[in-house]
């Protein structure tokens, strides 16, 4: 009997400990809940939805109630919000709530909870002594022509290349259990490390190769540190690194590079630190 015990105290450790370093299998496509979770509670007379955010960055969750009416929600990091409380509704001795029809959308940062330091120049986000070629730089044709990637850079790091942190902060989540490098279907399916710096703004080194990182979500890293190695997970056609920063209402922005001040970097052009 007792053996029967410690054998399932061992699985539910093994349990646990898998959940609580977030290892997913290969190629588990990417969900919302991985964000963000909402749950409805209750009181004696009041129901409320909070929204539950998992993630090391602020969150803001917009909702629209009847496809009209929406508002903005500050969920911080790692914390709670009450989205909707409402009375419940008592029909004789039973009790219930109102179905509402709602939509809910989110993205990572706030207005509330960002002031971008437009004057810090940013470390080239690769290994020291290394030089590499700027695949495509701002506005490129082939990718970066959206408000999300329009400032992105991509550095011709070839796979199993080191990644270096650009800007100190704190890892907000990492995902590296994509293995597959193919064409727009695979756009929600990039391994990449994402930092949160100071000022609120978000970083995203992308394409990383599969389990790429070394750092872990909720980590603080260094200006120079190393994040992981890089590689061609989703959307890519070859190894490479997509780095890119971010505002609170996830458009990308213009950012310099230490040695480069004021300049964009051009594409087919060599850059090293
Ligand atoms: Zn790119």
């Amino acid at each position: 009997m007792k053996n029967i015990y410690s054998y399932l105290l061992l699985l539910f450790l093994l349990l646990a400990c898998s959940n609580s370093f977030g290892q997913k299998a290969k190629d588990t496509p990417i969900a919302f809940e991985d964000d963000l979770e909402l749950e409805w509670r209750d009181s004696e007379d009041t129901a409320y939805l909070v929204a539950k955010n998992k993630i090391y960055a602020p969150l803001e969750v917009i909702l629209t109630i009847k496809k009209k009416r929406s508002e903005s929600f500050l969920v911080p990091a790692k914390g709670e919000t009450i989205l909707i409380s409402q009375p419940k509704v008592i029909v004789g001795k039973r009790s219930g709530t109102i179905q509402l029809d709602y939509q809910i959308g989110y993205h990572m940062g706030h207005p509330d909870v960002i002031d971008i330091d437009e004057d810090y120049l940013y470390a080239l986000p690769f290994e020291k002594g290394q030089s590499y070629m700027i695949g495509q730089t701002w506005g490129g044709r082939a990718t970066h022509y959206t408000p999300d990637s329009y400032y992105a850079v991509d550095f011709q790091l070839a796979t199993g290349e080191p990644v270096h942190a650009a800007r100190e902060g704190q890892v907000v989540k990492v995902i590296d259990w994509f293995t597959k490098e193919g064409g727009a279907e695979l756009s929600a399916a990039a391994n990449e490390v994402v930092v949160i710096h100071e000022d609120g703004t978000i970083a995203s080194y992308v394409h990383l190769k599969y389990k790429g990182a070394v750092v872990e979500a909720g980590e603080m890293v260094e200006r120079g540190q190393l994040l992981g190695y890089s590689g061609s997970t989703g959307y890519s056609t070859g190894p490479h690194l997509h780095f890119v920063v971010r505002r609170d209402d996830n458009k990308s922005i213009p950012i310099y590079f230490e040695g480069f001040e004021g300049k964009v970097l051009q594409k087919g052009e060599f850059y090293s630190h």
